[in-house]
């Protein structure tokens, strides 16, 4: 199995990238943030719970955005691969990922971290908000919480896959076709 991570801050184009990536290699798109937002439009109680989180730019608690994923994982048993989207954000998740994909007799192949400035993060939510709806792309507090919130509680996981040996950092600024050929770059080369 193939089974990547996009890691990065919130507006780095992980989204954008693995809608590309799993044409490419034909891998299941798992997007934690669309998972929650697709709940919150049925209003189910994990929607609930998730948008009184999302609302304020926090993470959702480990244990319900955990059990949330492995579910996903578990609906595409005949999966190629996995293109894990905004998760892990913690190092509990990613702690929890491994052992669930142990169980699984596969493992995570590579964590694609994309690097972009902060200010130019802050230019690209604010835009994207603009035609997505997303309220918490339309604030700028909010999206200054997220960043923090990626800043505290994300970033220290770079040290804990670079210690796996797994991560590539990739500049995640410049053409979008750009940036997907240094992506398949890094996947393709050992
Ligand atoms: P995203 O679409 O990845 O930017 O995520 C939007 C929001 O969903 C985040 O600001 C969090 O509130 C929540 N969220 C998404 N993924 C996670 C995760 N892995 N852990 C906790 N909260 C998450």
């Amino acid at each position: 199995m193939l089974n990547l991570v996009m890691f990065g801050p919130p507006g780095a184009g992980k989204g954008t990238q693995a809608e590309k990536l799993i044409k490419k290699y034909n891998l299941v798109h798992l997007s934690t943030g669309d998972i929650f937002r697709a709940n919150i439009k049925n209003q189910t109680d994990l929607g609930n719970l998730a948008k009184s989180y999302m609302d304020k730019g926090q993470l959702v608690p480990d244990d319900v955005t955990i059990r949330m994923l492995e579910s996903d994982v578990n609906k595409n048993s005949a999966a190629r691969g996995f293109i894990f989207d905004g998760f892990p954000r913690t190092i509990a998740q990613a702690e929890a990922l491994d052992s669930f994909l142990v169980s699984k007799n596969t493992e995570i192949s590579k964590v694609l971290a994309l690097e972009v400035e902060e200010e130019e993060l802050i230019k690209r939510i604010i835009g994207r908000g603009k035609d997505s709806g997303r309220t918490d792309d339309q604030d700028v507090s909010i999206v200054r919480n997220r960043i923090k919130e990626y800043n505290n509680k994300t970033a220290p996981l770079k040290d804990f896959y670079l210690a796996q040996g797994k991560c590539r950092i990739i500049i995640g600024q410049g053409s979008v076709d750009e940036i997907f050929g240094k992506l398949c770059e890094a996947i393709e080369k050992q």
